[in-house]
């Protein structure tokens, strides 16, 4: 069965790391103490979570960026900062998650079935936490890490929950229109709509979806027409309702006699005879409309019928039939069994923890790797011992062994990360505990490829008037 895709664009943030602290336990009359400067908190993550109470996506079409909170940075006193609240975004069930280029990232199946959208960023430790045999005192503390962000895209096969049917030109695609935040197109001649239209509605808490049938004329069920196709699109529906035009200049119609031939097609058709069905006297705005809807109302009722006079031109009677309409509906929704939780949490594919990988580019050597790029996210570059420590890691992982290899020299220019906040640092390997690294914070390679290398040097020279460059020079192993 064919079924409309209902889709949303989404932009999602999730909450940054709070800064770890960094400060010295002090008391009146007493030696300063030992580092007591605690971490930060996590930031929040962005959750998709399957809400079988959710039918829709329309939340998503409203509102198309969420954000988790951040984390809150550590204090003296070995105070934690708080956790960022997770952003819990309830999805339908059969929910795809895309990325931007239509990969797909989760297909959302079961109820509390979650996906992670957007990890918060780790929280920065502070300096208790850093505190070691080695370094008793640390007077720096970690950076808290930014949340992920992206954008994804959400997709939703949908199956219509009401259906609308009746002749062409009866006013069904504009009902659709007034009724929901979907805008079909609308012509004033029939076989014009060829496509079903698909909307959205609210009605006080209940969201549902309404879907035309287009084409549907005496001899559909034959083949004629397009009415068949698209009965297939409606089979699922919770409740039909018939459109009956009371303006027709057609002398040989009227809304009794359309509504017998469609009834009668639907019929041949087969399947839909269970479920219930409300008829709708449309462009009673019309005088003659207005009159004929008064003539045939007792005979439609008196067939069990709830008859509603509307006009999606003048807007009159809408309110009305969207409240009976979301009525059925919720009652046809909680005559379904609800399912047990599943509860299967998704997390977006883990990157490899361990390893870096070092490669030669024109003029620089990159460096590629998930901890030296957290690392370097986490460092506070305005302070000369978090350089070192940085310098300490990056060392210890064996990134400067592995340049030595790639064939760096002194001098060289080394790249940390793939992306745009890609970190540039000049190296000078030193003999002693393997190297150093020495960083340069602020640059933007993509601003230095272009550069001939001798305009390079020149800049770099006039930089060290640049109080950013302080921990220039700075030897992590040597204090
Ligand atoms: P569909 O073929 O059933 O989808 O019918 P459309 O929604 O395309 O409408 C056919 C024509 O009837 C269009 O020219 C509409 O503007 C017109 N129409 C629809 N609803 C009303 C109404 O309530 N009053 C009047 N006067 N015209 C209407
Ligand atoms: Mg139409």
């Amino acid at each position: 069965m064919t079924t409309f895709v209902d889709r949303v664009e989404l932009h999602v943030a999730a909450g940054n790391g709070g800064h770890g602290c960094a400060s010295v336990h002090r008391e009146k009359f007493k030696p300063l103490g030992g580092p007591d400067g605690g971490n930060g908190g996590r930031g929040g993550d962005v959750m998709l979570v399957v809400d079988q109470a959710v039918t829709t996506l329309i939340d998503y079409h409203h509102s198309p960026h969420r954000k988790a909170t951040n984390g809150k940075p550590g204090e003296g006193g070995n105070r934690s900062g708080k956790d960022g609240t997770d952003m819990i975004l309830p999805v339908p069930n059969g929910t795809v998650v895309l990325d931007k280029q239509g990969n797909v990232l989760a297909d959302l199946v079961g109820h509390g079935t979650t996906f992670v959208a957007g990890q918060g960023g780790r929280g920065g430790l502070g300096n208790a936490a850093l505190a070691s045999a080695r370094r008793k005192a640390p007077g720096f503390a970690l950076l808290g890490e930014p949340g992920k962000d992206q954008d994804i895209v959400l997709e939703l096969k949908t199956v219509a929950d009401v259906a609308l049917v009746g002749y062409p030109s009866a006013g069904k695609s504009s009902l659709i229109s007034v009724l929901s935040a979907a805008k079909p197109k609308i012509a004033d001649y029939p076989f014009t709509t060829l496509v079903p239209n698909l909307g959205v509605v609210t009605a006080g808490s209940t969201v549902y979806t309404i879907a035309d049938v287009p084409g549907l004329i005496p001899g559909a069920s034959q083949g004629r027409g397009l009415g068949l196709e698209f009965l297939r699109h409606v089979e699922r529906c919770s409740v039909l309702v018939h459109v009956l035009d009371t303006a027709t200049l057609e002398s040989e119609r009227d809304p009794v006699s359309d509504l017998d031939t469609i009834e009668e097609e639907l019929k041949q058709y087969g399947g839909l005879g269970d479920r219930p069905r409300v008829v709708v006297l449309n462009k009673v705005d019309v005088p003659d409309g207005q009159e004929l809807a008064d003539m045939v109302r007792p005979e439609l009722e008196s067939r069990g019928y709830q008859v509603f006079e509307v006009s999606a031109v003048a807007h009159k009677g809408l309110r009305e039939l969207s409240y009976a309409l979301a009525g059925i509906v919720a009652e046809a929704r909680a005559a379904k069994p609800v399912e047990e939780a599943t509860r299967v949490v998704i997390r977006p594919k883990a990157v490899d923890d361990a390893g870096f990988t070092i490669v030669a580019e024109d003029g620089f050597y990159r460096v590629v790797g998930e901890k030296p790029e957290r690392w370097v996210r986490q460092t506070d570059f305005s302070n000369d011992e978090a350089v070192g420590y940085l310098a300490d890691r990056l060392a210890r992982l064996g990134v400067e062994e592995q340049l030595v290899k790639a064939g760096a020299r002194e001098g060289d220019e080394v790249v940390i990360g793939a992306t745009e906040d890609a970190v540039v640092f000049d190296w000078e390997p030193s003999m002693a505990a393997g190297a150093e690294m020495l960083g340069r914070r602020g640059e933007d390679h993509r601003f230095d490829t272009p550069r001939p290398a001798a305009t390079r040097r020149k800049d770099r020279d006039a930089e060290h008037s640049d109080p950013d460059r302080e921990f220039e020079g700075f030897d992590p192993f040597g204090s």
